[in-house]
């Protein structure tokens, strides 16, 4: 009967290529009067993983034709003896009053920059609401799966273009949306942070989701932040919201240094003169950052190319001379303030 309930076990698995038997996460299973108890030890405490692996198991066995009743007694192991401490010596969020003005391009293109210019380099996509950073770097776990879960419940990152990224769109499904609550994202943001096998990195780049709300305040309890870049266009309806974000940062109790605001599809460049037209009014981000003691770190145009290499997961500086030299500039711009 244990070697039934065994093979069963051995048809489970989590995240990881291994079953849970092969992973070590089943340490004992009893068979008392008709009931089987089984025992697990868990490093992730997701409730959704928890959940996952009862109705996994229950499945399993009860398709091996066991009627016994089945109780899963799940251990979670303390943290205190996988955490590692990697060397991250610049945390900086990338953030927006709205969505779709361009920051997950932005946050997408400056890590690449970064890397460039010789850094070493990691992504954390925090953007619950639209995670899109693993379709900016060609990444698709569902079409070609990976081993995001190292030994010991560590995460190993994914590299793309020199970046190493974790993504919380790594854990759902394409085009599903995330309703995790504030805890969760708390959750699943400790372990990006302390459970995750970055190395020693240069600069961790944090797509932070737009607006402000709780999440926000999760996040900024949760990283340790550097610094906060801000991407705008020069809409009035864009700058609104974002006076709102820049007076979340800077409430007293979670203060973040704004090391600047990019204004991004600043203008439309004529193929013919080479002229700018400002299509969304000149200056509009520069006279805000003016007004808010903000600085300005530089302006990125409105360019077809840009959406197209973004849709075909290309970061658009490893392809374009002209936009490689606007964000090398915008990139150590960043880097001076910090210094600052
Ligand atoms: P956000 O992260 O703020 O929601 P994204 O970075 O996802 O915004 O960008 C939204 C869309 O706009 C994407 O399709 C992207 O390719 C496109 N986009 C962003 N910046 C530019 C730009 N400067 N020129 C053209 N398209 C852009």
């Amino acid at each position: 009967m244990k070697k039934k309930i065994e093979k069963a076990l051995e048809n489970v698995f989590i995240v990881d290529n291994k079953n849970i038997v092969e992973s070590g996460l089943v340490k004992k299973i009893d068979l008392l009067n008709n009931k089987i108890t089984i025992y697990l030890s868990l490093s992730n405490p997701a409730m959704h993983i928890k959940n996952k692996l009862i109705k996994d198991i229950t499945n399993s066995i009860k398709n091996k034709n066991i009627s016994d009743t089945i109780r899963i007694k799940i251990e979670v192991k303390s943290d205190k003896d996988k955490k590692i401490e990697p060397v991250i010596k610049n945390i900086i969020a990338i953030a927006s009053g709205k969505g779709g003005v361009g920051k997950s391009t932005i946050a997408t293109n400056i890590a690449v920059s970064l890397v460039k210019m010789g850094f070493h380099v990691g992504l954390l996509d925090a953007d619950i609401y639209g995670p899109s950073i693993p379709l900016m770097f060609n990444i698709n776990i569902e079409e070609k799966p990976v081993n995001l879960q190292h030994k010991n419940g560590i995460m190993n990152p994914i590299t793309s273009y020199g970046v190493k990224i974790l993504s919380i769109g790594f854990f759902s499904k394409y085009g599903q949306a995330i309703v995790w609550r504030g805890p969760m994202v708390t959750k699943v943001l400790r372990q990006f942070m302390h459970e995750t096998n970055w190395g020693n990195l240069d600069f961790l780049i944090v797509d932070l989701p737009p607006g402000t709300g709780d999440i926000h305040l999760s996040l900024l309890q949760e990283i340790p932040l550097k610094g906060i870049v801000i991407v705008s266009t020069s809409q009035k309806i864009a700058l609104s919201d974002v006076n709102r974000s820049v007076g979340m940062f800077r409430i007293q109790s979670i203060y973040v240094p704004i090391l600047g605001i990019i204004e991004n599809m600043s203008y439309v460049l004529s193929k013919k003169t080479k002229e700018k037209c400002y299509f969304f009014g000149k200056n509009g981000v520069l006279n805000f950052s003016k007004e808010m003691n903000i600085f300005f770190l530089g302006e990125i145009p409105m360019l077809q190319k840009i959406r197209e290499y973004s849709d075909l997961g290309i970061p658009i500086v490893l392809k374009n001379e002209y936009i490689r030299n606007i964000f090398l500039n915008i990139t150590k711009n960043i880097i001076n303030q910090l210094h600052e």
